[in-house]
């Protein structure tokens, strides 16, 4: 079920975590962004794109986690991308022989794990980190990369078309998830790609979050300062008056995620103010 949201801009959500996969069309193919979760998902979305003529002629992951990695057999062998920083992460995290297990068990619920497809999961090539735009014959899709949510995440900004592909940031239904695993200061680089994509939106009509709802140029403002808001209040350990974690959130374990960001950045902070 293909959703128009600009000309030539399609999506479709899954039944899981309102997940957005995008389809951009081009001149002779379509370029495939974060295409799905569900195996039986994926493979509607292949009969749907065969019936707009045009095969998938690239496919690309805004970043390492494996809700955004993953593709479908009918979905044909165009070359999937990332940032080289994504595809580097991405084999690193896949390298050994038990890692789609771990992953199955550790990170994908239960009640679907069943349904995701992980043969073809991270089959993605690193565009060098100079690479400004996706190598496609299309739209150009602006590279907007940034240390934020994961290793290597990347926004695409399609200009021509007014959208703007968000990736795991600006979402009305998450809360800015930090990547806490090894980054200096995860705070200090979170706002820093919100400055980035508020950079980049002006002239954005619509904002495709990886998980929620499609926005439009008004959202695109009050999501970036309702994001910022929330990072703000993470740092300086503030009450928090975001509609995400509160009585009427889409999610009930989003408050249990806030909890356990507060926990682990006041463990950083006590270990880092620990001399020795
Ligand atoms: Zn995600």
């Amino acid at each position: 079920m293909l959703r128009q949201v600009a000309d030539g801009v399609l999506i479709h959500q899954s039944e899981f975590c309102q997940s957005n996969a995008v389809v951009v069309q081009g001149r002779a193919g379509l370029l495939l962004i974060d295409p799905g979760i569900l195996g039986d998902e994926m493979a509607a979305l292949a009969d749907d794109l065969r019936e707009l003529g045009q095969p998938v002629v690239a496919g690309f992951s805004t970043h390492p986690h494996w809700d955004h990695l993953l593709w479908h057999a009918r979905l044909g062998g165009a070359p999937r991308y990332g940032t080289a920083r994504c595809a580097a992460t991405v084999r690193d995290r896949l390298s050994d022989p038990g890692a789609k297990a771990r992953i199955a068990e550790q990170q994908i619920p239960p009640d679907i794990a069943e349904r995701v497809p992980l043969d073809l999961l991270g089959l993605i090539t690193g565009l060098p980190a100079e690479t400004a735009q996706i190598p496609w014959d299309g739209p150009q899709a602006r590279i907007i990369e940034h240390q934020a949510h994961a290793p290597g995440h990347a926004a695409l900004l399609i200009e021509e078309r007014g959208v703007l592909v968000a990736g795991d940031m600006l979402s009305d239904v998450l809360i800015p998830m930090l990547d806490l695993n090894g980054t200096a200061d995860p705070i200090e680089d979170y706002l820093a790609a919100l400055r980035l994509l508020e950079g980049a939106a002006e002239g954005v009509d619509i904002l495709v979050p990886g998980h929620g709802s499609v926005g439009g140029a008004d959202q695109v403002r009050v999501r970036i300062d309702q994001d910022r808001a929330y990072v703000h209040a993470l740092r300086d350990a503030q009450v928090l008056s975001d509609p995400r974690v509160g009585p009427s959130a889409t999610y009930d374990w989003m408050p249990g995620v806030h909890a356990r960001q507060l926990q682990r950045l006041a463990q950083r902070s006590e270990r880092d103010g620990t001399p020795g």
